[in-house]
Formats: C-alpha cells, structure tokens, sequence
C-alpha cells in the first residue's frame, strides 16, 4: 500500500481549446511551490495528479498545493492492487487514520475507468460497504447524506481516499488575459492582485518608488511582496520605476493639493506605455472607494482619465476589515504592514483635493512637459523575475 497526494482540476482544465496549456501551466505552478518542501515524483492518470513524496510532508504540500487557482481537491490515496481484500485494508486505514471511533454515516463511491475490473461499481459498493459494517460498530450507511465518503477509484491500479482538501477554486492562471498590478506596498493591492488571479487573469506587477526622497526599504517591501504573490500567480515580472523627477517637477510646477492626483495620472500614462509594449490589457490598483481622498468618486474618474487602458479596481465596493482579512489569509498582510516611506509620503499635501475637477487638473498638468517626464522615468525601469 502506498501514500500518496492526488489532484483534481477544476471543470475549465478538462474543456476548450487552450485546455493543455492551463494544465501545463498549472503543473508548472504546483512543481514551483512544491519543490520548496520536496517531493519523489509525480505522474498524470486520467485526469489526475499524483504526487509521490514522503508522507510526513503531506499537509505542507497540500497547503502549497491549495495556492494554485484551478484545483477543486486534494486527496491523501492509497494506491493499491485491484484486489476487493487489497482494496478493503486501504479503506480500513484511511477511514481509522480520518474518522477513529467517531458515530458517522458513510457512502462508498467507486469509480471505474478500468471497465474490464471484475466488479461493477455498485457491485464493489456493497463489497466494501459490507466489510466496513462489519468491523466498524459506530458506523452506520446513509446514500443520501453521509458524513464521508468513501472513495475508490479503479484504474491502472485502485486509488483509495477518505477524506477530501479543498482546492482554492477559480480559474487557471492565463485563462483571463493579462493584467498589470499597480504594488504599492500597502496591504490593498497584492489583495487586488489575488482576487484578479482568481478568476484566471495573469498577473505581473509595477511598483513606482522614488529613491533617494526614500529609502530603498520601499522597493525592497515591494519586491517581497512580489514573491508572496507569486505562490498564486505563479512566475511573475515586477516593473520598477522611479517617479522621483515627476514629484520634483509637480512639487515646483503645481498646486500642492493636486500632487496625489497628478502623480497617480502619470503612474496610469506610464502604465499605459508599458501595457502596449509587453502587452498588458488592463491595469488592476488596490483603490477601495472612500479609503482615501485619492480614492473618493471624483478622485478615481481623473485617474482613470487619463489612459485609455480600463482599471479593474477588485476591491472597491470592499471595506477595509475584510480586505485585511483577506491579506490575512493570503499571507500577505505582515509584509504590507511592515512601516516604510511611501513616495507619497513625503511629497503628499496635508490637504489633498478630495473633489478634483479634471479642468483644473489639466490646467495645472499644462505647467509640466508631460511626455518628456514619462520618458524620463521609463528609462529608470528596471524588471525583476519574481
Ligand atoms: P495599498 O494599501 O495598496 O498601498 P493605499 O491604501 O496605500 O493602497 P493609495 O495610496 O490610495 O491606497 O493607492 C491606491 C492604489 O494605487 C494602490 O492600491 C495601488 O494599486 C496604486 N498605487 C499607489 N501607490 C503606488 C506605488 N507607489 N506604486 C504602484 N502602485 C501604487
Ligand atoms: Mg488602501
């Protein structure tokens, strides 16, 4: 009898045409996260991943397996010969090692894809449920609503499980085009990244920082965040741009109210270039309406004026509790609250206009030589692979 770890992908993975490519993409994404803990090797059976790796490993490689988008469970098998008595010792196992002494209901499931096994499924049903009646006095069946099931799926072998993990839904990675994430480093946007990734979307992410009005430390925070990140997103490409002229130049050109306003402008025109050249389609921020006076009505329509691209904006009919709670879950929340100078930080006006009107915005933007300032900042860009 031998343990091992089994995958089973979501409905998307086994339809339409660019079903291979998920589904490479998707193992390449669950070797990444998992060689960190270490496994033997892996193969597919119909449909199926298993993972052979030592057993006392098991619940870390499910909980980094439980971090790609796509996967519906995880099961801990017993692969087996295709032997009722053989079969029957596995269940036995697995239901002791899942349930103990506990008063349960159970159903047993057996799946053949092997059609030449000598029983029909209900046939190895009511062998097995028998046996478990048998030994097992604090059980009892109920086909309608069981407190497990007990699984058996006949195919090269007989895979035997109890117990089902779930797998963190959504969609594979790359099957809902390409997104660029504007990072900050707070705790919102690797949170906007996440739930954009969820519905399948690929995520690589641009940081704007503004070394040497502050310290390094910021683009550092950035870059681990990144790499959290990137448990879900799998591989990713972090842009990283220096905006520290375009504050100078707003600082002495512009009304100080307007700095947050104007500066996140050029952040989207910059986007903007970036997206046309490696292809992005739309630009995600972690903006939740009302947070901040960046963030109120008047203040979002004239930042998204000012690129043509669309701003998914995931969180922002979210409140701030759950979205923590959310980074929380992700882990991305103990990095994001870690204290460093944002650019906005020291260039920020004590008072920002919370109502701006795109008229008196782009008069006083008339004071800055636009393009040339975004040309100035795309030749600092640098691209880390996280
Ligand atoms: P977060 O918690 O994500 O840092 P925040 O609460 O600090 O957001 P804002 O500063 O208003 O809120 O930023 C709103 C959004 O604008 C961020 O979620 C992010 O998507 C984008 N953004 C702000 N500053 C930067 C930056 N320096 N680099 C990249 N994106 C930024
Ligand atoms: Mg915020």
């Amino acid at each position: 009898m031998k343990a091992l770890l089994a995958v089973s992908f979501g409905e998307l993975f086994l339809k339409g045409a660019n079903r291979k490519k998920f589904f490479n993409d998707a193992l390449a994404h669950i070797e990444n996260n998992i060689k960190v803990i270490g496994y033997d090797n892996f193969y597919l059976e119909s449909g199926k991943l298993y993972i052979d790796a030592n057993i006392d490993n098991f619940d870390q490689l499910i909980e980094q397996i439980q971090k790609v988008f796509g996967i519906a469970y995880i099961d801990k098998v017993y692969k087996v010969n295709k032997d009722e008595n053989d079969i029957y010792l596995a269940v036995k196992k697995s239901i002791q090692e899942n349930y103990g002494n506990e008063n349960k209901t159970f159903k047993v499931i057996t799946k053949r894809v092997d059609k030449s096994f000598k029983y029909t499924s209900p046939e190895l049903n009511v062998i097995i449920g028998d046996k478990i009646l048998d030994d097992f006095n604090n059980l009892k069946v109920d086909i309608h609503k069981p407190d497990f099931k007990v699984f058996i799926d006949i195919k090269t072998s007989a895979y035997v499980y109890t117990k089902r993990y779930p797998g963190l839904g959504g969609l594979p990675i790359g099957s809902s085009g390409n997104g660029l994430l504007l990072l900050s480093g707070g705790i919102d946007s690797p949170v906007a990244g996440f739930l954009m990734a969820k519905r399948g979307m690929k995520i690589n992410a641009i940081h704007f920082h503004s070394y040497p009005y502050t310290s390094l430390k910021a683009k550092e925070k950035a870059i681990d965040l990144a790499k959290i990140m990137s448990n879900y997103t799998g591989k990713m490409q972090l842009f990283i741009i220096n905006l520290s002229e375009i504050y100078k130049a707003i600082a002495s050109n512009c009304d100080r109210r307007n700095t947050t306003i104007i500066s996140r402008r050029f952040m989207v025109r910059i986007c903007e270039k970036l997206a046309n050249k490696f292809d992005f389609q739309v630009l995600v921020t972690g903006d939740s309406l009302g947070q901040v006076a960046s963030q109120t009505l008047e203040s979002l329509t004239v930042v998204e004026n000012a690129s043509a691209l669309p701003i998914f904006r995931p969180l922002i009919a979210m409140d701030k509790k759950d979205i923590v709670d959310l980074s929380k879950k992700i882990g991305s929340y103990e990095k994001s609250i870690e204290p460093f100078d944002d650019c906005c930080s020291i260039f920020a006006p004590d008072k920002p206009v919370t109502k701006p009107r795109l008229k008196y915005i782009e008069n006083d933007e008339n004071n800055l030589d636009i393009e040339n300032l975004i040309n100035e900042a795309l030749e600092t860009l640098e691209i880390i692979e996280i």
